[in-house]
């Protein structure tokens, strides 16, 4: 679609990272068309500009402008780029949190991706996979970590070998403070709360965890009462498609590091060349790794 002069100089200048960018052009482009225009007029983009900075809010604007102020260009500030860098047999695959932070993060991606890569120099998990391996290595040899900083999981973390995500458990701590206000209904994007007359219910077992209903409670009626991780193993993608089991619903840092440590001696152990985690867990289920968790 065409775009006016002033309308695609100023969406340059939105400070956002490239991917998101590229969204926000599209999305411009779509209300020209709903508002009959043959090309992207002004308009649109100060339409476009409101709606996103209201998804984003005060405080993730104020840091990209913050970014663009220092002349920081916005794809350099992502330090996924950084984690990867190298000859490496492994890889990290984080949320889009990693840019400047994301409304609905429960964890820091980033820092975990840090900690956890400075555990995989040491288990020197590189010079294992090339060690097991018969065949040239090409990127899907790569042993990926997918972390997403809340259960909305970005990264697709159930079909990587290694798939965490943040998750945080809503309740109703302080029931006389609240109001029947229904705000953590709405806030709940699986609709599972319900009104009753003692105040809302979450319906445990529909309940995906991602704490949005504790976070807009105006009252601090309904809190978060834990944050952890969830953690996923032996997902895959292409040829191997498969679907990562779950290997526990919550846990801290220290339980992600020896679940991970533990996925790796299975790999190390039982590999056979190119085989990943994935087969691993079909062949052997997950009690190897369980018990190393004890
Ligand atoms: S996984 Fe959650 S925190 Fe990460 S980018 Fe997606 S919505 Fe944001
Ligand atoms: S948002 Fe808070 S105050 Fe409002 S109904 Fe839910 S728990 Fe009660
Ligand atoms: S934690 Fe998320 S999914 Fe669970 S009840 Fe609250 S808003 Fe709904």
């Amino acid at each position: 679609m065409d775009w006016n002069k002033e309308a695609k100089e100023t969406v340059e200048r939105i400070p956002m990272p490239e991917v998101m960018k590229n969204m926000t052009i599209l999305y411009a482009e779509k209300l020209a068309r709903k508002n009959n225009r043959k090309e992207v007029s002004m308009e649109e983009v100060v339409q476009t500009r409101d709606d996103y900075f209201e998804l984003f809010g005060d405080t993730l604007m104020k840091r990209l402008k913050e970014n663009r102020d220092k002349g920081v260009s916005d794809d350099a500030v992502d330090p996924q780029i950084a984690l990867n860098e190298g000859p490496l047999l492994y890889q990290f695959d984080l949320c889009h949190m990693r840019f400047i932070g994301c409304t609905r993060q429960l964890i820091d991606v980033v820092d975990l991706a840090k900690k956890l890569k400075k555990k995989m120099e040491e288990w020197k998990v590189t010079e294992m996979i090339a060690d097991k391996f018969d065949v040239p290595f090409m990127p899907h040899t790569n042993f990926t970590v997918s972390i997403s900083a809340c259960p909305n999981n970005c990264t697709a973390a159930e079909v990587k070998d290694v798939g965490i995500h943040g998750i945080a458990i809503p309740e109703l701590t302080s029931p006389e403070k609240c109001t029947k206000c229904r705000k953590c209904m709405e806030a709940c994007p699986d609709k599972c709360i319900m009104m009753e007359k003692s105040g809302p219910v979450i319906i445990k077992k529909h309940c995906k965890q991602c704490g949005a209903c504790a976070i807009e409670c105006p009252e601090e009626a309904m809190t978060i009462v834990k944050k952890g991780y969830r953690f996923m193993v032996g997902g895959h993608f292409g040829r191997w498609h498969h679907v990562g089991q779950e290997l526990f619903k919550i846990g801290d840092e220290e339980k992600v590091f020896k679940a991970l440590e533990a996925s790796i001696k299975l790999l190390r152990e039982k590999a056979v060349s190119e085989e990943h985690l994935y087969h691993m867990v079909e062949r052997y289920g997950l009690e190897p790794i369980y018990k190393e968790l004890c």
